[in-house]
């Protein structure tokens, strides 16, 4: 593979004159386009024969890293494996070329996948009613917030703007209650990483009544499960609040324990996490948002049509194709996978929060202190032994974190080869920091100034001259 040859931009490929297409033949050149709507110029189009076209971008997407490269340990996201089957249902022409608007008579397929993807979440998470409407978890949020602010104002009962945040949730809770024009107040962790629920109780003597809701993850962003859950849920709910669950961390419960079972009111799942559909550059997101009987007359209208439909397909062609068996095995095996590394690298990396966790857990950095190898040199270094980063410096409760997820589909040999790696890094950490700290060595474009790039963005692209 010679990335530079066919690299940088297309438009540096093209000479006047060099054709990599035919058209069909012009139907309706009789059609006398106005003057006003014709371009006085040519497009500045690439000039390219197909080879070069082909070469160029097939290069480019070989500089790609997914989970159908390598292994993605990329914690809190859950870069979940995207079986193939869910592909080729999506792609089935009887979905495939439906149009939305289109008659609802010729429709009534997609609406049974639908009603099966909302009444299999149903009983996946114990709660009674879906929407699938919401384009990501971040919207899911929002819609779930905005369902919670109806359910107070139908009330009568205004003053309820307050929601109560961890400390270790996610930046997106936090975003959400504000976009939503809630106000967010923190509730702090304690030393074991779950909830404090003293400081919640002490929050609560001064807010009790404008108190909307409480959000919450769990297993929380540490990858803990919140043991305290039945008496926060009593708190919230005896001050006339409502719970929100954060669904980004499901996975390890599918099989295991329910949402809907732990006196939780609203919630938006993941389908790009939890439910093997595409992820972040691979496609677009899903976030359904879940609610218990009472609250569906609240759901908001947030997007056009029925959200992202083929998303929703390869969500329920996962979920039937594990079964009611299989899928009990999800949550079981990520917690085993995650535990797994976390036991056999503990000796090198500093673990903050001993003790079992679920389908994650998080480093403060190496153990030893003394080299100056930083998180972000060990994640560097990753790259340069072919395996995508984990997720550093969050959550933010500790300086160094390093948050691992390796989902449930890896094999033993991965995580061996993974801890392997890990273990060579702690060593070269000691033995030849440099080389660490000036990784990685071996991907197409070097470590960047990660301040630089923030403050100073180049946003266009120089051409080179050929
Ligand atoms: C990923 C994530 C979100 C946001 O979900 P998006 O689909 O990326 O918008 C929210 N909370 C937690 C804990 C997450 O991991």
């Amino acid at each position: 593979m010679n990335n530079k040859l066919y690299g940088n931009l297309i438009f540096e490929w093209s000479h006047p004159g060099r054709k990599g297409y035919s058209l069909p033949k012009n139907e309706f050149g009789h059609y006398d386009i106005p003057s006003a709507m014709r371009r006085a110029n040519d497009a500045e189009l690439p000039e390219c024969d197909e080879m070069t076209v082909v070469r160029h971008y097939t290069n480019h997407s070989a500089n790609n890293f997914g989970v159908n490269n390598g292994f993605y340990p990329l914690g809190s996201c859950t870069m979940k494996y995207n079986p193939v089957i869910n592909e080729e249902t999506a792609s089935m022409p009887a979905f495939s070329k439906l149009h939305p608007l289109q008659p609802v008579d010729t429709v009534e397929g997609a609406q049974e996948v639908y009603d099966t993807l909302c009444k299999s979440l149903c009983a996946l998470t114990g709660l009674d009613a879906f929407t699938l409407t919401p384009f990501a978890g971040a919207h899911g949020e929002l819609t779930g917030l905005m369902i919670i602010r109806a359910y107070h104002e139908s009330r009568g009962d205004m003053k309820r703007t307050k929601v109560i945040v961890p400390d270790s949730a996610h930046g997106t809770n936090p975003a959400s209650a504000a976009v939503c024009g809630l106000e967010v107040l923190e509730v702090k962790s304690r030393a074991n990483g779950l909830v404090d629920v003293d400081d919640l109780k002490a929050l609560l003597e001064t807010h009790s009544d404008d108190i909307a809701a409480m959000m919450m993850t769990n297993p929380n962003t540490l990858g803990l499960f919140e043991k305290e859950i039945p008496q926060i849920e009593q708190l919230i709910h005896h001050c006339g609040g409502l719970m929100y669950y954060d669904g980004a961390n499901l996975n390890p419960m599918l099989g295991a324990c329910r949402p809907g079972d732990m006196g939780f009111d609203v919630m938006h799942i993941n389908l790009h996490k939890t439910f093997s559909t595409p992820h972040g550059g691979g496609g677009p997101g899903a976030g359904p948002v879940g609610v218990r009987k009472g609250l569906e007359q609240f759901f908001p209208t947030v997007g056009a049509y029925h959200g992202n439909f083929a998303v929703i397909i390869r969500a329920l062609t996962y979920i039937l194709t594990l079964g009611k068996e299989n899928i009990k095995m999800v949550g079981p095996l990520a917690t085993l996978n995650a535990n797994y590394i976390k036991e056999s690298l503990k000796d090198a990396y500093r673990l903050p929060i001993d003790g079992l966790c679920k389908h994650e857990f998080v480093f403060d950095g190496l153990a030893d202190k003394s080299t100056g190898v930083t998180t972000m040199d060990v994640a560097k270094r990753l790259l340069d032994y072919g395996y995508h980063a984990p997720t550093i410096y969050f959550p933010l409760l500790f300086h160094e974190s390093l948050m691992i997820e390796p989902t449930e589909n890896e094999s033993k040999e991965t995580l061996d080869g993974f801890v392997d790696v890990m273990h060579k890094i702690a060593e070269e950490a000691i033995s030849m920091p440099d080389e660490v700290k000036g990784a990685p060595h071996n991907t197409p474009i070097g470590r960047v100034d990660d301040v630089l790039a923030a403050k100073h963005p180049v946003v266009t692209y120089k051409q080179m001259t050929q």
